[in-house]
């Protein structure tokens, strides 16, 4: 499978416009690779990209293997079980799904001793829907005391996946939402710099109601097929 260099480029570009016109740093891409092959990863990774999500853990890993020769940043973004705590802590640098507390002591354990502490943002299920993860806003601040407490762990900020709704404008309520969470987080946790939202139909939405990082998929390596 090809990337084409102009659809790297210009999702780069149209992701520094929106946050130029925000008046903030350009957001942080995150390439959603899921379902693609490592072929993918790495043709995207010879333009200059380094952060990688993956949602399944079993795939991730595969990829990692064929890649070992890269230095890649690999993020989580699927739902966490608890059975996968150890081969996360031991194998990303990013888990942005951790939406409860029973998973923070053993992902702390579990993280190699000589590694840099695992990034956490906490995913918060900003339109509460039952079927997503994520935890309830209300939540948040104690899911991030907790993480804040273990040296293996730091906490960078939130994730959130809002309905995809057909109107914007609700969309952006939520995206303003999560943008006001992440404000009232900082206050008690200064160090917080990561406010992950927005996807390949709406990520400039997401960086003009505050979004530190987008995470694209479909707009970089085309549509998914059904696994
Ligand atoms: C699949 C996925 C994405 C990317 O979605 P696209 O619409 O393909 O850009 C982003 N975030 C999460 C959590 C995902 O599961």
């Amino acid at each position: 499978m090809t990337i084409a260099p102009t659809d790297y480029h210009a999702i780069r570009a149209r992701i520094e416009a929106a946050s130029a016109a925000a008046g903030r740093p350009p957001a942080r891409l995150l390439a959603v690779s899921k379902t693609k092959p490592a072929a993918a990863v790495r043709a995207l990774a010879a333009q200059g990209q380094e952060a990688f999500g993956e949602n399944y853990v079993q795939e991730a890993l595969a990829k990692q293997r064929e890649l070992a020769d890269l230095a890649l940043e690999w993020h989580l973004i699927g739902p966490l079980q608890s059975n996968k705590c150890r081969e996360v802590a031991q194998h990303f640098d990013w888990l942005q799904s951790l939406d409860r507390a029973k998973l923070v002591t053993p992902l702390a354990r579990q993280r190699p001793a000589g590694r840099a502490p695992l990034n956490v943002l906490i995913q918060v299920n900003i339109d509460d829907e039952a079927s997503k993860s994520g935890c309830a806003p209300a939540a948040v601040e104690e899911l991030a005391t907790l993480v804040a407490a273990e040296p293996a762990l730091r906490l960078r900020g939130l994730m959130a996946i809002p309905q995809p709704l057909p109107d914007l404008a609700r969309r952006r309520i939520a995206f303003e939402r999560m943008a006001e969470l992440f404000e009232a987080l900082r206050v008690r946790h200064a160090g917080i710099d990561t406010l992950s939202m927005g996807m390949s139909d709406d990520f400039e939405l997401a960086i003009a109601a505050g979004a530190t990082m987008v995470r694209i998929g479909t707009a970089l390596f085309g549509a998914r097929q059904a696994l």
